[in-house]
C-alpha cells in the first residue's frame, strides 16, 4: 500500500539511541517508497516547561541529527509546527471531538506530568495528543512510525479521524502506528531513555562522552553476566543496548562475556555503541548550519501548501 508517513520529535535536546531503534530507523527505511513528513514539534516544547529554552539551537541540532541518520530532504518534507498555521488551526474542530474524560485518561500524559518540573499542569499538556492528531491528519497521514509511549496518542488520532468522518463525511484516513525493533528502549538509569531525563546515549555525543555515560550506568555485583530482565534489569539493559548495536541477541553477548563482570560488559557495550554510531557521527559533520536551515525553509513551504488544501477541505466538510 502507498502510505503517507508522518512522524516527528520535540526540539528539546539531541536525539538518542531510543529514538533510533524506536522510530528513526523505520523512517530511513520508509523514505524511499512512501511520501513522508517529519515534524519538528516546536509548539509542543512548552507542554511540560514554562519557556521554549534554546529553541533555535535545538532545532538546528535536530536537523543535523536527521541528516546524520540518512533522512534525505529531497524525498522527505521536514517542517515545524510554528511555520504552518493551518495545521494548528485543525486543533479547534478536533478538540470538539474528544471529551475531557478521554483527555484525562491518557497514560502517556499522566507519565509526562509525573516527570514534569512544572508546578501546575497546563491545558496544553492535556490537549497536546489532540494537537498530535492534527499533526498526523493535516497531511492525511496513514502510517506513524513511533515509540511505544506514542501509541495512546496515535489512538487519539484514530478516534478523531473516525469521529470527524462520522459527523462531517469522509475526509480523513484512519492512521496506523508502526513500532521499531525496540519500541521502548530504557536509559542508563533504568527509566525510559529520554531527552529530558539525562539518561540517554546521544547520537551526536563524542566517543568519550559515550564511554563516560556507560561507565556510570548501574549494574550489580555478580561477576557472571547473564541476561535476566526480571532479576537483573540494569545488566539486561546494557546487554540490550550492545545487542541492538551489534545486531546480535543480548543472550549471546552475555555468554561471550561470561564471568568478566560489569567492567567487561561496559567495555563491550561502549565499543559496540561507538562503532555503530561512527558513520552517523561522521555524516553529521558533513553538514553546515546553513544547509539545514535551507532544508527547513523548503520543508516548511511544502508542508504549508499541503495544510492549506486540507484545511479548506475540512472547512468545506463542516459547512464553514
Ligand atoms: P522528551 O523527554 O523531551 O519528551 P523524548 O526522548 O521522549 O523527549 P520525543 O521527541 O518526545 O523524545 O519523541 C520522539 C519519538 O521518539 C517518538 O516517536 C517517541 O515514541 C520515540 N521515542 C522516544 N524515546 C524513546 C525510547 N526510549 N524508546 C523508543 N522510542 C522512543
Ligand atoms: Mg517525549
Amino acid at each position: 500500500m502507498d502510505h503517507v508517513v508522518l512522524t516527528g520529535d520535540r526540539p528539546t535536546g539531541p536525539l538518542h539511541l531510543g529514538h533510533y531503534f524506536g522510530t528513526l530507523a523505520n523512517r530511513v527505511a520508509l523514505q524511499d517508497s512512501h511520501t513522508m513528513y517529519v515534524l519538528i514539534a516546536d509548539y509542543q516544547v512548552i507542554t511540560d516547561r514554562d519557556l521554549p529554552g534554546e529553541i533555535q539551537r535545538n532545532i538546528t541540532e535536530l536537523l543535523l541529527d536527521y541528516l546524520a541518520i540518512g533522512l534525505d530532504p529531497a524525498r522527505v518534507t521536514i517542517f515545524q509546527h510554528s511555520a504552518v498555521p493551518e495545521l494548528n488551526q485543525l486543533l479547534l474542530p478536533f478538540l470538539s471531538l474528544v471529551s475531557v474524560a478521554e483527555l484525562q485518561r491518557n497514560p502517556t500524559v499522566k507519565d509526562e506530568i509525573a516527570h514534569s518540573s512544572q508546578q501546575a499542569v497546563s491545558g496544553l499538556m492535556f490537549t497536546y495528543p489532540v494537537h498530535q492528531a492534527a499533526d498526523i491528519l493535516f497531511c492525511k497521514g496513514t502510517l506513524v512510525p513511533v515509540g511505544k509511549d506514542q501509541l495512546p496518542h496515535v489512538e487519539v488520532a484514530r478516534l478523531v479521524a473516525r469521529r470527524f468522518n462520522e459527523r462531517y463525511g469522509p475526509v480523513f484516513p484512519v492512521p496506523e502506528a508502526m513500532m521499531g525493533v525496540r519500541p521502548l528502549l530504557k536509559g542508563l538509569d533504568g527509566g525510559k531513555m529520554s531527552k529530558s531525563r539525562g539518561n540517554a546515549v546521544h547520537l551526536s555525543a563524542t566517543e568519550d562522552e559515550t564511554a563516560a555515560l556507560i561507565r556510570k550506568a548501574r549494574t550489580d555485583a555478580e561477576r557472571l553476566i547473564t541476561y535476566d530482565e526480571e532479576r537483573r534489569p540494569e545488566v539486561a539493559n546494557l546487554l540490550t543496548l550492545g545487542g541492538l548495536c551489534l545486531g546480535r541477541s543480548p543472550e549471546s553477548i552475555a555468554e561471550e562475556i561470561g564471568d568478566g563482570g560489569a567492567a567487561a560488559l561496559k567495555r563491550l557495550v561502549t565499543e559496540a555503541v561507538n562503532e555503530f554510531l561512527r558513520p552517523i557521527r561522521k555524516r553529521r559533520r558533513e553538514h553546515t548550519e546553513a544547509d539545514v536551515r535551507q532544508v527547513l525553509r523548503e520543508g516548511n513551504e511544502r508542508a504549508r501548501e499541503r495544510a492549506i488544501v486540507i484545511l479548506d477541505e475540512v472547512r468545506a466538510a463542516m459547512g464553514f
